[in-house]
């Protein structure tokens, strides 16, 4: 394999909105390519015999075959070929962290320019967006004849049951999706902002496209409340998928937590996307816009809720996060963006208390000074405190993004779900089958708060086998 100049270039630059405007406004920071820049960038691809981009995906999108494609202006195509495996490219084109998997393993990578796959695949799935409803589920012309006998119920509507319910639809199954919230979309609607992830023009229209393959939504419907899954069954299901996420705030457990204007990024984002605080009053969810803020974490999670206060007015916005930006664990083009938009990393600090100010709302934080020991069992290195090296952060806002658990609503009300030391549901890895026959589980729910794309293989994995036991073309 031969590399010329043309494949050493840099990669084609994202076009974004710049960070003085952008912090005014929650529009979309990436602007997607145009077709030049997008086929510019698919010409470095290498075409490489053996791609290790492939392996570095998750769910092994073919991914130098849809970049071929592309360089061939046929959008359709490269289309079919990314929902192959991936259900949902124009989410994850968005928000994988392409930098640790495809990007990461790329053979151009050595040279610190790999393709922009992610980009790329962004691009291809907004293309295809203006196509039929059908093509955008199955990446085919034609759409099956759903059968209403093979009813297949997925609990939570996240990208792990979007997933299933994709894959089941498109080979005849009869499928709904029950949903506790009023809106449909998991974490892809409540958590991550606006600004990262368009409601209307992604996440809408993929879930109308669903349902154009005659899927059903049912919202405002909480598994283990108001139904079980012995009623589901009772009504005819053949399976059952539960997709019900992480979502379960962490807190510190540290002084003063209780204080006015200490938020968990659970609620906060939540208040803020789904509820549409920064449109209050025009919409009736009330929010502390806080001035001086402060959020605890170094996830995506942290670098939304940062953003999201620098978009509601903060004059300063601060991460304080225990090791060094390095060890963060966000994608880096957030990191990135949050530093362009003013946001200040605090790293190597810890929080010991909130203390209330003469009102007795959140007024300041005490942190503690840390440094870097030996590697614990992740492999990352300690953080460890300094002695004596405390400090005062001014701040009428907090938000903790330190990570979620389990919500134990359904699996408190079905004790015969087998669930692991963690508290999330046990399954088989082969086919995603739980304990109780015929129940399936995939996502944060089995792995703990991960990924869009891990939440969507385990959905496929499930959707697979449920196909195959109630005889749902399982042609791939
Ligand atoms: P979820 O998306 O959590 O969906 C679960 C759904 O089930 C929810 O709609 C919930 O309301 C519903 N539900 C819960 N209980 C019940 C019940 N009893 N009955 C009915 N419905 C129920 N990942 C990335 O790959 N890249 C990112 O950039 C990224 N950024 C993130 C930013 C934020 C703010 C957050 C919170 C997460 C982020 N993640 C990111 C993680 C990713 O979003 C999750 O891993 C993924 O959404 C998990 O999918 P899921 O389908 O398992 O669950
Ligand atoms: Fe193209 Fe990189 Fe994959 Fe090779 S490893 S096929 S250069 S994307």
């Amino acid at each position: 394999m031969k590399t010329n100049k043309k494949q050493l270039r840099p990669r084609v630059p994202m076009p974004n909105q710049p960070p003085d405007e952008r912090i005014g406004n929650f529009d979309e920071v990436a602007l997607g390519y145009t077709l030049e820049m997008a086929k510019e960038e698919a010409e470095r691809c290498l075409q490489c015999k053996k791609p290790k981009c492939v392996k570095g995906c998750p769910v092994e999108v073919p991914i130098p075959q849809f970049i071929e494609k592309l360089t061939q202006g046929d959008i359709d195509s490269a289309y079919a070929v990314f929902k192959s495996t991936n259900s949902l490219p124009a989410v994850c084109g968005r928000v994988c962290p392409q930098e640790i998997q495809c990007e990461g393993e790329c053979i151009l990578n050595v040279k610190g320019h790999p393709i922009a796959i992610g980009r790329l695949e962004r691009f291809v799935a907004d293309e295809y967006m203006h196509r039929d409803a059908c093509g955008l589920i199955t990446g085919k012309p034609e759409c099956p004849l759903i059968d209403p006998e093979k009813k297949v119920a997925c609990i939570g509507s996240g990208p792990a049951s979007l997933t299933a319910a994709g894959y089941l639809a498109g080979r005849g199954c009869k499928v709904t999706v029950f949903e506790a919230l009023h809106e449909l979309g998991g974490v892809l609607v409540y958590g991550i902002p606006e600004f990262r992830l368009p409601k209307e023009k992604i996440v809408a229209k993929e879930i109308n496209a669903l349902k154009e393959l005659e899927v059903e939504f049912v919202r405002n419907r909480v598994g283990g409340k108001t139904f079980s899954i012995k009623e589901l069954f009772a009504a005819g299901y053949k399976a059952v998928f539960i997709g019900v996420g992480a979502g379960l705030p962490k807190f510190l457990g540290i002084p003063g937590e209780n204080l006015n204007g200490v938020f968990s990024a659970n609620e906060y984002l939540t208040r803020v996307n789904l509820g549409r605080a920064y449109s209050f009053p025009d919409f009736d969810t009330p929010i502390i816009k806080g001035r001086r803020v402060t959020v605890f974490g170094g996830g995506n999670v942290a670098m939304d809720a940062a953003r999201t206060a620098r978009r509601l007015g903060a004059d300063s916005v601060h991460i304080v996060y225990r090791r060094t930006v390095a060890e963060m664990p966000a994608r880096h083009e957030e990191v990135d963006h949050a530093i362009e938009e003013g946001i200040k990393m605090q790293e190597l600090c810890s929080p010991i208390a909130f203390m209330p100010d003469e009102e007795g709302n959140l007024g300041s934080i005490r942190l503690q000074q840390m440094q870097l020991g030996e590697p614990d069992d992740s492999g990352r290195r300690r953080p460890e405190p300094i002695k004596g090296s405390e400090l005062i952060l001014s701040t009428d806002l907090a938000v903790i993004a330190v990570g979620t658990r389990s919500n134990p609503v359904l699996l408190e009300a079905e004790p015969e779900l087998a669930l692991n030391k963690w508290g999330y549901i046990k399954v088989d890895k082969q086919t995603c089958e739980t304990s109780m026959s015929g129940v399936f589980a995939g996502g944060d729910i089995v792995t703990g708060a991960a990924t869009v794309i891990l939440a969507m293989g385990a959905g496929r994995t499930a959707a697979k086998e449920i196909a195959r036991r109630i005889g749902c073309h399982p042609d791939d």
